[in-house]
């Protein structure tokens, strides 16, 4: 085999980067069609956020609801099915220019595809503090089910009126002596099942109107300096537990220099596609979304781009 021929066959026709349900949707979807996909599913955040959820009971086919990571489980299983190369490791670079994409990863070793699907979700937002940074481990989490268990009978706060911070602050309860919701505005952007389930709960308390302004504590968290957003007044919430659930902003720091964003910091792509401004290029779910942001829309999305990549390759092939 000549050199050319040897490095054309290791040319895979696609690499998908990320393993949330776009990712794996994807890849069932690319492997079905023969298309042989590698999916690059990262090593601490493999199977996104689901991975951090309890019940979800609002995906599809699921009449008694399933635990997240069951459902991300069920994913990879079925993109394994057909065939998809997975690997849980971190894509450090990618050289997306040319007909040929190169995506390198944290071992150093190099992959290389004729088009490439980006499904890197979105990340935690963080308030911004100092001390939050500090304690970060110490008494702040992002992440109720795999820190929650550590603040049995404690006075906590969650931070955040979406959809999260009341599943936050309602799956808490299971631990906590108390949860005070603190939120800016006077109403919830929760769904109003969620908003409704929280506020009945006997153990949640909400402090509306009121900022954040600093996390208390020299070793670990010993409460929150809030500030009232109506009448300016400053006061001291003591809590050993803060969890900040403040919504999620689109995982591009691999792409932000390289492919055109929109205003809102998620990939653009072209109307209802899933081309990004470079050839060959697809992006699916959390990362291209700034509205919709749900499992089952990622999903749909993430067979979007797989649809599209078939019909680029069925035309590059000729
Ligand atoms: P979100 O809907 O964007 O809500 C973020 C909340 O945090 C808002 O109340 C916002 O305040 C507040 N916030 C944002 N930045 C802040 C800051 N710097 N300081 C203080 N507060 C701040 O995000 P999310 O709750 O993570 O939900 C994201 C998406 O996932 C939504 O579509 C949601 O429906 C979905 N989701 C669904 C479920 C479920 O159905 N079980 C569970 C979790 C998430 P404002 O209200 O002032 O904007």
């Amino acid at each position: 085999m000549s050199n050319a021929e040897n490095t054309a066959s290791n040319v895979r026709d696609v690499i998908i980067v990320g393993s949330g349900p776009a990712g794996y949707t994807a890849a069932v979807y690319t492997a079905r069609a023969n298309l042989k996909p590698l999916l690059i599913a990262g090593s601490v955040t493999a199977g996104g956020e689901l991975m951090n959820t309890t019940d979800v009971e609002n995906f599809p086919g699921f009449p008694e609801g399933v635990m997240g990571p069951d459902l991300m489980e069920n994913f990879e299983k079925q993109a394994a099915r057909f065939g998809t190369e997975i690997q849980f490791e971190d894509v450090t670079s990618l050289d997306l220019e040319g007909d040929i994409k190169t995506v390198t990863i944290a071992t150093g070793e190099s992959f290389q595809a004729r088009s490439v699907i980006l499904s890197t979700g979105s990340a935690y937002r963080e308030l911004g503090l100092e001390n939050e940074k500090r304690l970060s481990g110490h008494g702040v989490s992002w992440c109720a089910t795999c820190d929650g268990f550590f603040f049995k009978d404690q006075d906590i706060a969650v931070i955040g009126g979406g959809d999260s911070a009341m599943e936050e602050a309602l799956f808490l309860t299971k631990f906590a002596k108390s949860v005070t919701v603190v939120h800016r505005r006077d109403t919830l952007k929760a769904s109003k099942i969620m908003g409704d389930r929280a506020q009945a709960h006997e153990k949640i308390n909400f402090l509306w109107n009121t900022a954040v302004e600093d996390v208390l504590g020299a070793d670990k968290v010993t409460g929150l300096k809030l500030k009232n957003l109506v009448d300016g007044s400053t006061s001291e919430l003591p809590v050993t537990g803060v969890f900040v659930a403040i919504g999620n902003d689109p995982r591009t720091e691999l792409v932000k220099d390289k492919l055109e964003l929109t205003p809102e910091g998620t990939i653009a792509v072209q109307g209802r596609s899933s081309k990004t401004s470079i050839k060959g290029v697809f992006a699916a779910g959390d990362v291209i979304d700034p509205t919709y942001r749900q499992a089952i829309t990622a999903a749909g999305s993430g067979c979007v781009a797989a649809l599209d990549v078939e019909h680029y390759l069925a035309e590059l092939h000729g």
